[in-house]
C-alpha cells in the first residue's frame, strides 16, 4: 500500500449532475452514483464511498465536465 492519499475528492453537490464520468474513470472504483433518498428516488450524485481506497490520483477531477469535484486535503495527523 502506498499510504493514505494525499488529497481526496470533495463533490459538491450542488454542481454534480451525476453524470457518471467520474465513476468510470476512477480506477479503484470507490466512487459511487447514489440518490439521497434510500428508495432510490430523487437525482443522484456521485459520492465517495470508500475514502481509504481512494489514491488522490485525481483523475475523477480531470474527468468532471462541471467542475463538481475539489481535491482537498483530508485532515491530517
Ligand atoms: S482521486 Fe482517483 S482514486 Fe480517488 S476517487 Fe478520484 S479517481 Fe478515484
Ligand atoms: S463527473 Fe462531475 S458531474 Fe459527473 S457524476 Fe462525477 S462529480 Fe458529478
Amino acid at each position: 500500500m502506498a499510504g493514505p492519499a494525499k488529497a481526496l475528492p470533495a463533490i459538491d453537490p450542488e454542481r454534480c449532475t451525476g453524470c457518471g464520468r467520474c465513476v468510470g474513470a476512477c480506477p479503484p472504483h470507490v466512487l459511487w452514483l447514489e440518490a439521497p433518498d434510500p428508495r432510490g428516488w430523487g437525482p443522484k450524485h456521485a459520492v465517495l464511498h470508500d475514502a481509504p481506497g481512494c489514491t488522490g490520483c485525481a483523475k475523477c477531477w480531470v474527468v468532471c465536465p462541471f467542475d463538481a469535484i475539489a481535491m482537498l486535503r483530508p485532515p491530517g495527523p
